[in-house]
């Protein structure tokens, strides 16, 4: 195996990070959404371009296919044919669930024919819980999808139509049932506070309902309300897409109804009632019933290797950062060209430098539970930082398996954003 770059020492202790390696996973992005919702800054192609005549759906999902081939052939290329099979898979979106039966069981035999699936390899795909919003999910089922993750957002009918919901509460339940008799052995519910006007004792109902219907993981987010044009993420190459005009004044008045205590308020409120209920906490916003961890999102956070395909997708191969640009025009013109056999889409990638590859895999590991080993605090670009944290009540020491390591405690959760801040 060679080092990606020369700079990197041997002797440090994240060198082998450094290293291209081929993916543990595959992220899938199908960007295609019935409505807009206006908080939302994702890829995502709403309304005519989703659905009826003027549909572009088709077009995509062959330019992904094409896609998946393209990429397939250059890990071909650099790792070989028989690199290791995938270990997990994630249909992420948009609203992936509009895809038809037929067509994710194609895509799915082409990955499994290009990158090939572990045994028991996770494979989620994103749902909405509305009645024709959430698919056909006995076909996913059949196709191998093993995980579903519905975007709830909440359990409160007024709070789903402020969001510009297409769901009530009902459809959840209906969903998560729906799911279980197809019998997709994971269920996730994405549930978001900090939401305008909304109350702690609303946020504990929605909770307690979501609870009520037997989920094996929760991803509980605060609503953010993000400016892409203004972070310069939407330009020619950007992997977002520019904010509609509409969601632009949405966003400024929900921003003056949400309220930083009120949402750490929630959170504690969220750690405590799960706690209780024998759940685990494995990442700041993500929990799950013994066993049901999403492995796709461990990828991200343990950096590990993973492929992306589909408009805006993100790849990593352990020295290089990639992503596809957002836009769904000139992705398609790249990959389905009138003649020719296409070429990988537009996009654009970053290579780490040592220092900032330490700094994330610090960062990202102490989202977890488990932390990181304490011997990294003492390093001397991170002493500093580590001290601070420790004085401030931030991270606890744990013994975890006879080593000795250092994790966010509840403040710290809280807070984790200021330590982040100390350890760039
Ligand atoms: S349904 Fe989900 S992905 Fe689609 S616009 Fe709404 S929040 Fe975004």
């Amino acid at each position: 195996m060679s080092h990606a770059s020369s700079e990197i020492s041997n002797t440090s202790p994240l060198s082998a990070e450094l290293r291209a390696a081929p993916p543990a996973g595959l992220y899938v992005h199908l960007p295609f959404c019935v409505a807009h919702c206006p908080y939302c800054d994702f890829v995502v192609y709403a309304g005519a371009e989703a659905r009826g005549p003027r549909a572009r759906t088709e077009r995509l999902y062959e330019a992904v296919e094409r896609e998946l081939e393209l990429r397939a052939d250059a890990l071909d290329e650099r790792f070989g044919a028989a690199r290791p099979p995938l270990a997990t898979l994630y249909f992420g979106g948009g609203t992936p669930s509009l895809v038809s039966g037929e067509r994710l069981e194609r895509l799915m035999t082409t990955i499994r024919r290009r990158y090939g699936l572990e045994r028991g390899a996770e494979i989620t795909l994103e749902a909405n819980p509305g009645p024709d919003e959430r698919g056909n999910l006995a076909a996913f089922a059949a196709a191998g999808v093993n995980r579903i993750s519905f975007g709830a957002q909440s359990l409160n009918g007024a709070e789903l139509r402020r969001l510009g919901r297409r769901h009530s509460p009902e459809d959840v339940a209906a969903a998560v049932a729906e799911a279980r008799t197809a019998g997709i052995g994971s269920v996730n519910l994405d549930l978001l506070y900090d939401l305008p006007g909304q109350t702690l004792d609303g946020w504990a109902a929605t909770l307690n309902a979501a609870l009520d219907l037997g989920p094996d993981h929760l991803s509980l987010y605060a609503l953010t309300l993000d400016d892409p044009d203004a972070e310069g993420l939407t330009g020619e190459t950007g992997d977002h897409l520019p904010t509609a005009r509409g969601a632009r004044r949405w966003r400024e008045a929900a921003r003056r109804e949400q309220d930083d205590d009120r949402a750490a308020d929630q959170y504690r409120l969220a750690s405590d009632r799960l706690a209780a209920a024998g759940w685990r906490g494995y990442e700041i916003s993500n929990w799950a019933r013994p066993g049901h961890e999403s492995r796709h999102s461990l990828t991200y956070w343990e950096r590990r290797r993973y492929e992306a395909v589909g408009p805006g997708a993100h790849a990593f191969d352990g020295a290089v950062r990639r992503w596809n640009a957002a836009g769904l025009e000139r992705y398609i013109a790249a990959l389905l060209p009138a003649d020719g056999p296409g070429s990988v889409p537009p996009g654009d990638s970053e290579t780490l430098a040592p220092e900032t590859a330490e700094s994330e895999r610090v960062i990202l590991a102490l989202r977890l539970d488990r932390g990181v080993p304490a011997a990294w605090a003492s390093r001397p670009e991170f002493a500093e930082a580590f001290s601070w944290a420790e004085s401030s009540g931030l991270i606890e020491r744990v013994d975890l398996a006879g080593e000795a390591h250092l994790r966010l405690t509840l403040k710290g959760r809280l807070l984790s954003n200021e330590l982040f801040a100390r350890l760039v």
